[in-house]
């Protein structure tokens, strides 16, 4: 029945990937011993190879979980470090080389670790065992060691020892059994000795008579018994020990020289127990045993631990089933779909709006520098009376003067790269957009997938920028020779440069009115500006202007009192201009000379149009169909099984419910297990107690 073991590891392995959260253990055999005391022949004597650390200093600082993997059938001997992800290693010297690494990365100040170095050994020659390797006990502390190191070897021991592990306590021949450590620790956790197995190494250090009383000790009498080995290999085993020379054979033949040799004291009639194979039997029996005798509270374990885990997934998570890919899947597709209601919603007139309200900016811009900078009534011949400022210019149509104005207006707003404007004022809104489509998407908590879609939107955008703002620069060229206007055209302008000045005058007045709150007042705002109006007519002199400012304001002052004073210029012009736009005159296209602001205004729609038409096709198209796509490869079918888990546990609500989800069908998976293997063994028994 020595399938028990084999299965009970595999099922040891399985609940190491629920991890730290369980407290689940399996019997394993654990050895300890003095320093020197021939531990690690043992243990290679077994494994049939060098593996371990090797050296006079203390080199075991932590424990090594050591799973033997008999693997009938193939000729492979190779090692594996699962947590290290080194791959299978043949090299057994390279498995010492990484061991004794691995234990020197414990410092000299912590003297030793109690975290495990997991190493399995899988080939032909092995037993199916599961041991633990533990650092040897130390008689006196060297002259480099610290003081509490045999104290804090001894805690870490005395953790291991613990039932149901079977103990294997490695004593020397060549030493007084009643000074054994490791036999005195035993002792201490198994005082009837039911658990633990005796091994007395260096048999042939001592006389054989002696040597065969020590395996008859009653002194310590042991249950499980007492083996005698001699695990030394032999001086030629040297030639070959890399490759596929097996030390147990060699330490075998060496053995058995020894103890058939000596037939009187070892032979059969002498009832002791010697020799590397017979220990290797013991062991297997033993662990077989003990894996048989704990299966059932195991399994009373791990039900338990099912419960749990199944209340929890009820109570928390409502029994909802989620995967990392699920998961995945529904927050892309969720996203697509938001993406397409946003696709439905932003179309040509919401462009055309966007890309309009820009220009109208660039419009002001432009009025501003050519027409408001002087005085209005510069355009009127002869200047209005103050309360006039209705009455609009007489501006002769044919003067060449505000021809060119004009002219020069409406050749910087069609020049000034409405191709990249356009572009860039449209590709700016779609991924701010997308940004928007984020932040209220479960991506919000995922900065790998907010980065993969952010990237997503900006490649396609930036793929499609120059060709798109070329065809659209393209595409306005007409109106940069000649502009034709239709009288439908001209009203619109209009009445939408009625809105922009409005809005405009507003703006300029709120900020007035911000300015008399920062200054603390309005009475205040008015005495700098009263001042500054002055100094321009030259009523006042403006002197040391600098730091401590004139007229007795500071300088912050008058700087506050500068800027209103254009703000209030400004809103007057505008408001003037206002009146000039709704009077008649501006309603006669004939008239466009003196009515700039409808004119632009009209030419800025134009281009806004015909700008769109192209960006719809060019760009928007594009996008919309493209997005989908990018999205689906940078999140989808090419993210790798750990990059879907990453991104799930990214968000620790998910990685929660995700980690419950997996130790529940972990422990579903250990349980059915145990239950055909104890039911396994009762058939076993069944048929041992008929025969
Ligand atoms: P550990 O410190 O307990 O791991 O002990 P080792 O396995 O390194 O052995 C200590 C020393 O004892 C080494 O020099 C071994 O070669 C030697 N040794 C181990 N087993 C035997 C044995 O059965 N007979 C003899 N003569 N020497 C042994």
């Amino acid at each position: 029945m020595m399938v028990l073991t084999k299965k009970m590891i595999e099922i040891r392995n399985i609940l190491a990937r629920i991890g730290q959260s369980s407290t689940l253990t399996l019997p394993s055999i654990v050895v300890i011993g003095s320093q020197s005391s021939g531990k690690s022949s043992v243990l290679e004597s077994i494994v049939g190879h060098e593996f371990l650390p090797k050296g006079s200093n203390m080199v075991t600082r932590r424990p090594i979980e050591l799973t033997l993997i008999n693997t009938p059938g193939s000729r492979l001997e190779y090692g594996e470090f699962p947590d290290l992800g080194l791959g299978k290693i043949t090299d057994f010297s390279s498995i010492q080389r990484t061991l004794t690494e691995l234990n020197q990365a414990v410092s000299e100040a912590q003297c030793v670790s109690d975290d495990p170095i997991r190493l399995s050994i899988s080939s032909p020659n092995v037993p199916d065992l599961s041991l633990i390797d533990l650092p040897g006990y130390i008689q006196v502390v060297g002259q480099n060691q610290p003081l509490e190191l045999k104290q804090k070897i001894s805690e870490l021991c005395d953790k291991y020892i613990q039932a149901p592990n079977v103990i294997l306590a490695i004593s020397a021949a060549d030493v007084d059994l009643a000074n054994s450590t490791a036999l005195r620790a035993s002792r201490r956790v198994d005082p009837r000795g039911e658990r633990t197995i005796g091994v007395v190494t260096k048999m042939d250090l001592v006389d054989p008579t002696r040597g065969a009383a020590i395996l008859n000790d009653k002194q310590y009498p042991l249950r499980l018994g007492y083996v005698g080995v001699v695990s030394r290999a032999p001086p030629t085993t040297a030639l070959f020990k890399k490759g596929d020379s097996n030390l147990t054979s060699a330490i075998t033949k060496n053995e058995n020289a020894y103890f058939s040799s000596h037939p009187l004291e070892f032979g059969s009639g002498a009832d002791v127990a010697v020799g590397t194979t017979t220990l290797r039997k013991k062991l297997m029996h033993v662990l077989e045993q003990t894996m048989s005798g704990s299966l059932q509270g195991t399994s009373d374990a791990i039900r338990q631990e099912l419960e749990e885990a199944t209340y929890e997934f009820k109570v928390q998570y409502n029994d909802r089933p989620l995967s990392a890919e699920s998961y995945l899947a529904e927050s892309l597709d969720a996203f697509k779909h938001s993406f397409k209601q946003f696709a439905e919603e932003f179309g040509r007139p919401q462009m055309h709006e966007l890309l309009k309200n820009e220009l109208d900016q660039r419009v002001l811009d432009l009025l501003a520098a050519k027409y408001w900078n002087k005085p209005i009534y510069d355009l009127s011949i002869p200047p209005p009376e103050p309360d006039s400022l209705a009455d609009l210019p007489k501006a002769d149509p044919d003067s060449l003067y505000w021809r060119r104005r004009l002219d020069a207006s409406s050749s910087a707003l069609t020049k000034l790269g409405v191709g990249r404007l356009a572009t860039n004022v449209i590709a700016s809104s779609i991924q701010s957009h997308v940004d928007g489509l984020i932040g209220q998407s479960t991506f919000v908590n995922h900065p790998f997938a907010r980065q993969a879609i952010t990237e997503a939107a900006s490649s396609i955008l930036n793929d499609r920028f120059y060709s798109t703002s070329d065809q659209v620069e393209n595409c306005i060229k007409p109106f940069k020779f000649d502009i034709d206007m239709e009288e439908r055209e001209w009203n619109a302008g209009r009445d939408h440069a009625q809105v922009v000045l409005k809005k405009e005058l507003h703006a300029c007045e709120g900020a007035f009115k911000d300015l008399e709150t920062t200054v603390g007042g309005r009475r205040k705002l008015r005495e700098v500006i009263n001042f500054i109006d002055k100094a321009r007519k030259g009523d006042v002199v403006v002197e040391g202007e600098g730091q401590t400012g004139a007229g007795g304001f500071s300088a912050s002052l008058l700087a506050k009192g500068r800027e209103a004073v254009f703000l209030r210029d400004r809103a007057d012009i505008i408001k003037m201009r206002l009146l000039a736009v709704k009077s008649k005159q501006c309603a006669n296209m004939k008239n466009k000379y003196h009515c700039p602001e409808v004119f632009l205004d009209a030419v800025a729609t134009k281009l806004a149009s015909t700008a769109v038409l192209f960006l719809n096709v060019e760009l928007l198209s594009e996008f919309y169909y493209n997005f989908p796509r990018e999205l689906d490869i940078r999140l989808g079918r090419h993210l790798s099984d750990d990059q879907v888990e990453k991104f799930a546990k990214e968000d620790p609500k998910i990685k929660k419910h995700l980690e419950v989800i997996k130790r529940k069908e972990l422990l579903e998976l250990v349980l059915e297990k145990m239950d055909s293997l104890r039911q396994l063994e009762g058939r076993e028994r069944e048929r041992a107690k008929r025969n």
